[in-house]
């Protein structure tokens, strides 16, 4: 049977719609897993979810409540969302706990890093103080890749890309500060901002910065990563 791999999506409580963007859903569907999009249940359920899904996938979305890591608001910190913050922080703890093998992308890598006890840039041009910033916003379609990221080795990354060097997408103002207890740096921009972390001491717990989900069509290093959380999943199962 394929591995189920549950997927959080954004709510927009302007329109009151659940959102998420095709290529999540169709990534983990050509990794060979079965996408299941969560919505907002009671905060108790969510154990009840866990246990009835063999992966995680933390997507992209808006920025996160400093306050969950113990800042005030930054002037050039953009939307919240107080709704998804509370669901996927408790998500996130919950799977790194029960040993559930999660990939968070943009978002999700910002989302695991605050909830496990890390902090994040607000907003990297302003906050940043390592020397000269790369573009990490410019306007390009979404699936064409501007900056290079380098991997560590040996790492989780560098398995499943096989490379050390690669080029990604980049669509993102915050990012990873300290990197939470337990969490390692596996990818970093040349800048020096950090573009992946991982935990060694999980199955399968992975943050990417950049957006494989708009590039595995055209990068199968990128469907790749979407195969090793569903592979992950799939032992996760029969464990
Ligand atoms: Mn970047």
């Amino acid at each position: 049977m394929k591995p189920v791999i549950g997927i959080t999506c954004n709510f927009d409580w302007e329109r009151g719609l659940l959102t998420l963007a095709e290529g999540y859903y169709q990534a983990v569907s050509h990794g060979g897993g079965i996408p299941l999009l969560l919505s907002f249940g009671e905060m108790e359920d969510w154990e009840a979810v866990l246990s009835r899904v063999d992966g995680l996938l933390l997507s992209g979305g808006p920025d996160i409540d400093p306050y969950l890591f113990g800042e005030e608001p930054h002037i050039r910190l953009g939307r919240m969302n107080p709704v998804r913050d509370r669901l996927e922080m408790a998500l996130t703890r919950k799977a790194m706990d029960m040993g559930i093998p999660l990939l968070g992308i943009c978002r999700g890598i910002q989302v695991m890093n605050a909830a496990m006890g890390g902090t994040l840039y607000q907003d990297l041009e302003s906050q940043w103080r390592g020397g000269e910033l790369i573009h990490h916003t410019p306007d390009a379609p979404r699936w064409y890749p501007t900056h290079e990221i380098i991997i560590e080795h040996p790492s989780i990354l560098s398995r499943i890309m096989e490379a050390q060097r690669i080029r990604v997408n980049s669509f993102h103002h915050q990012a990873v500060k300290e990197p939470a207890p337990g969490f390692e740096v596996v990818a970093r921009s040349r800048d020096g901002v950090i573009e992946a972390i991982a935990s060694p001491n999980h199955p399968f717990a992975l943050g990417v910065q950049w957006h494989p989900e708009t590039m595995w069509e055209k990068d199968g290093r990128m469907l790749a990563l979407f195969q090793a959380l569903v592979e992950a999943a799939r032992e996760y199962a029969g464990s």
